[in-house]
C-alpha cells in the first residue's frame, strides 16, 4: 500500500488548549503515522473576531487515507473535542486543517489543498518551517500575518 506525506495544522483557543491538541494527535495516530510535531506556538487570532490567543502546531504524517477520508478523521477529532461552530473564524476547542497532501492540488466542495489561506498565516508557516523549511519561502514567512511566539514543545 502506498503512503502519502501530508501536513496538518492544529489550533485551539478555548479551555485546556494543550490537552485538546495532544488528544487530537493521539487520536489521529491510530489512523496515520505521525512523523513529526512542530514546536508549540502561541499566536494572536487573525480574522477580526476578538478572542483569546491560540495554541498552534503543525504535524507531519504518512497516511494511506484518501484526502477525503483524512478530512473525515480531522473533523471527527474536532467533534470529539466538542467543537461548536458559532462564529466563522471564532473561538474553538480544536481546528484541524489539511495543509498539504503530497503534491496534490485538490479543489472539491469539501476540500481545497493546498489550504487556500496557509501562505498568508504565520501561525501556519512558522510551525511548518520547523518541520519542512524547504516548503516555506523566507519572504512569505516574513510577510505573513499575525504575531506568533514559540513557547516550547507540546
Ligand atoms: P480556515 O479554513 O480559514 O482555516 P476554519 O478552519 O475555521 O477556517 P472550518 O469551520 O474548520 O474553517 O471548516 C470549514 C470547512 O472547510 C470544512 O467543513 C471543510 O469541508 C472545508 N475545508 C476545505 N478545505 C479544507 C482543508 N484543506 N482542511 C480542512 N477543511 C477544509
Ligand atoms: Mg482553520
Ligand atoms: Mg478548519
Amino acid at each position: 500500500m502506498s503512503t502519502v506525506r501530508a501536513f496538518l495544522s492544529l489550533g485551539s483557543n478555548l479551555g485546556d488548549r494543550q490537552h485538546y491538541l495532544r488528544e487530537a494527535i493521539s487520536q489521529l495516530s491510530h489512523d496515520v503515522t505521525v512523523l513529526g510535531i512542530s514546536r508549540l506556538y502561541e499566536t494572536a487570532p487573525v480574522g477580526g473576531v476578538v478572542q483569546d490567543d491560540f495554541l498552534n502546531v503543525v504535524i507531519e504524517i504518512d497516511t494511506e487515507l484518501s484526502p477525503l477520508a483524512l478530512l473525515d478523521r480531522c473533523q471527527k477529532a474536532e467533534v470529539d473535542a466538542n467543537r461548536v461552530r458559532l462564529v466563522r473564524f471564532g473561538p474553538r476547542t480544536l481546528d484541524v486543517d489539511i495543509l498539504l497532501y503530497g503534491d496534490s492540488a485538490i479543489d472539491e466542495e469539501r476540500l481545497t489543498v493546498p489550504h487556500p489561506r496557509m501562505f498568508e498565516r504565520k501561525f501556519v508557516l512558522a510551525p511548518l518551517a520547523d518541520l519542512a523549511p524547504e516548503l516555506v519561502p523566507e519572504e512569505l514567512l516574513l510577510a505573513a500575518e499575525g504575531d506568533v511566539v514559540a513557547i516550547g514543545m507540546l
